[in-house]
C-alpha cells in the first residue's frame, strides 16, 4: 500500500477507487496514528471506532460487488464535538454535556459519511465554541502538533491538531468568529469558513445562530474544497441555509487571470508580527507575480469588529445556551426548588468563558442597555457589511493575514479574556458580514512556526478563494512539510 499518514483525501479516495486499498486498510493505518498521536496531543476526545470500521466495511462490500463508490470513499475524518453524532458522545468540551449522546446527526456529518467518508472521533474544542486556544476544554487543553508548548489555536482545536498531526485528512470544525481559519493558521491548514447558509447548522450545537458556520480543516486547498463541497447546499432542516445548490465537486483550476486582488494594507500595521507581516507580503507579491492585479484596499470600520462581535455572540449565546437548565439535557444537580436546580446545575456544568459570555450577553440584553449595546452593535455590523460591499466594487478578493501573530504558548494569555479576543481583530469582520472566507499556509516563522493569510470573497464565491488558494499552494511550495 503507497498510502501514507500525509496522503490526501483525494490520494485516499483515487486509491480506494482504484481497487490499490480497501477502506479497512485506510481506516487501520489512521486508527494506529491516533494511537500513537492522540494521547499526547490531547486532539479527539473520543474515537468512534466501530463506526468507522462499520462504514469501511459497507463500501468495501460495495466495491466487491463492482458497484460505483461515493466521492470521499475511505477517506478518514474527526469532526468537532459540537456536531451531532447519533448515538455518539456530543459533550461541547463541557460538563454539562458530558453523558449527551444525540438522536440524530448533523446533516454535515451525515453529508459526509453519505460521500463515503470513515467517521473517525470527535475533535476537542474550546467549551461550545467560545475561545481562541484549545484552553477552554473541560476535557483538557489540546497542544500544537508543530510544537507542544504552544496553543493549537480554538475553538476548533482539536480539529485542526488532528489534521496537522497525520491522524486524518481532514476534518470539520465550526466558524463563529473565527474558529475554524485561525486554528488552520497556527496549525499550517487550510480552513474555509464558508458563505452564512452555505452549509446546513442542523445538528451543529448553536453558540451564536446568526454567525454560527460549519467548515473544513485540511491539508490540501483540493481536500478542503472537496469536504466543502460535499456538506454544501440547501436543507430543509435548517430554515437559513441558501436554497443555491450544492457546489460541484470539481475544484476549480487554480488561475489568475483577471483577478483583482484588494491587499488589506491597514491590517498589516504595527500591531502585527513583522514575521507574520512579511509572509502575507509575499503571497500578495506572488499573487501579483502570477498574473492577478493586486492594489491596496481598505474595511474603515473593520476596527469595530472585535466590539460588535462580542456584543452580539454573547448575546446570542445567553439566549441559546438556556436550553441547558439540567431539566432537558446532561447534567443535573437535583435540588428540592426549581430555581435552585437551575442555578446548581448551570453552575457546576458552565466552565468560566462560558458563564462571563452568559452574564454579558443577559446584560447587554437587558431592558434599558438594549440600545447602547446590542442596536449599537447590530449598527455597526451593518457599516462593517457595507465597507465589505464597497470593497467588492472594485476587488474580486481580499488578502490580509489571518491572525496578528503565530501560535503563542500554552498559558500565555492566563486569565486575560481581553487579549484573547483581540486575537481575533482579523477573522471577525467577514463572519459578521456573513462572508465566505479562506486561511491559507503561506509560510513559517524562523522559529518553525506555520502562518496563514486569509482571503476574504463575496457572498457564494468560495470558488475564486480556491482559485488564489491552488495557485498559493503551487507557488510557495509548503506541500510536504510536517511536523515530527
Ligand atoms: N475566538 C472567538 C470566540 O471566542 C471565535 C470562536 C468561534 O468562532 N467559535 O468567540
Amino acid at each position: 500500500m503507497s498510502l501514507t499518514i500525509w496522503s490526501s483525501a483525494a490520494e485516499i479516495r483515487d486509491a480506494v477507487a482504484g481497487g490499490e486499498v480497501s477502506c479497512a486498510e485506510v481506516a487501520r493505518l489512521s486508527l494506529d496514528r491516533v494511537s500513537a498521536r492522540n494521547p499526547p496531543l490531547n486532539a479527539l476526545l473520543r474515537v468512534t471506532e466501530a463506526r468507522a470500521l462499520a462504514r469501511a466495511a459497507e463500501l468495501d462490500a460495495l466495491c466487491a460487488r463492482g458497484g460505483a463508490l461515493p466521492p470521499l470513499a475511505g477517506v478518514p475524518l474527526v469532526v468537532k464535538d459540537n456536531l451531532c453524532t447519533r448515538g455518539e458522545r456530543t459533550t461541547c468540551a463541557s460538563r454539562i454535556l458530558e453523558d449527551y449522546e444525540p438522536p440524530y446527526d448533523a446533516t454535515a456529518v451525515s453529508r459526509l459519511e453519505g460521500a463515503g467518508a470513515l467517521l473517525l472521533g470527535k475533535a476537542n474544542l474550546d467549551e461550545f465554541g467560545m475561545g481562541s486556544t484549545g484552553e477552554n476544554s473541560a476535557f483538557g487543553p489540546t497542544l500544537n502538533p508543530w510544537d507542544p508548548a504552544r496553543v493549537p489555536g480554538g475553538s476548533s482545536s482539536g480539529a485542526a491538531a488532528a489534521v496537522a498531526s497525520g491522524m486524518v485528512p481532514c476534518a470539520l470544525g465550526s466558524d463563529t468568529g473565527g474558529s475554524v481559519r485561525q486554528p488552520a493558521a497556527f496549525c499550517g491548514l487550510y480552513g474555509l469558513r464558508p458563505t452564512y447558509g452555505r452549509v446546513s447548522r442542523y445538528g451543529l450545537v448553536a453558540f451564536a445562530s446568526s454567525l454560527d458556520q460549519v467548515g473544513p480543516l485540511a491539508r490540501t486547498a483540493r481536500d478542503a474544497f472537496l469536504a466543502f463541497a460535499a456538506i454544501s447546499g440547501p436543507d430543509p432542516a435548517d430554515s437559513t441555509s441558501l436554497p443555491d445548490p450544492p457546489e460541484p465537486l470539481e475544484p476549480p483550476a487554480p488561475r489568475l487571470e483577471g483577478l483583482r486582488v484588494g491587499l488589506l494594507a491597514d491590517q498589516l500595521g504595527a500591531d502585527v508580527d513583522p514575521e507574520v507581516r512579511a509572509l502575507v507580503a509575499g503571497a500578495a507579491e506572488r499573487l501579483r507575480a502570477g498574473g492577478a492585479e493586486v492594489r491596496e484596499a481598505a474595511l474603515p470600520h473593520a476596527g469595530y469588529g472585535v466590539a460588535t462581535y462580542y456584543v452580539l455572540a454573547p448575546a446570542e449565546c445567553s439566549s441559546n445556551l438556556a436550553r441547558f437548565d439540567g431539566v432537558r439535557y446532561g447534567l443535573r444537580e437535583p435540588r428540592e426548588e426549581l430555581l435552585e436546580q437551575y442555578e446548581a446545575s448551570r453552575g457546576a456544568g458552565f466552565g468560566d468563558e462560558v458563564k462571563r459570555r452568559v452574564l454579558a450577553g443577559t446584560f447587554v440584553l437587558s431592558a434599558g442597555y438594549r440600545g447602547a449595546f446590542y442596536e449599537r452593535a447590530r449598527r455597526a455590523r451593518a457599516a462593517i457589511a457595507a465597507d465589505f460591499a464597497r470593497a467588492f466594487a472594485e476587488v474580486d478578493l481580499l488578502l490580509g493575514p489571518t491572525t496578528p501573530g503565530p501560535a503563542f504558548p500554552l498559558g500565555r494569555e492566563g486569565g486575560d479574556p481581553l487579549s484573547l479576543y483581540l486575537c481575533d481583530v482579523f477573522t471577525i469582520p467577514p463572519a459578521l458580514a456573513g462572508l465566505p472566507a479562506l486561511s491559507v499556509p503561506c509560510g513559517f516563522t524562523a522559529a518553525g512556526l506555520p502562518v496563514g493569510a486569509q482571503l476574504v470573497g463575496r457572498r457564494l464565491e468560495e470558488r475564486t478563494l480556491f482559485r488564489a488558494a491552488g495557485f498559493l499552494e503551487e507557488a510557495l511550495g509548503l506541500a510536504g512539510r510536517h511536523p515530527s
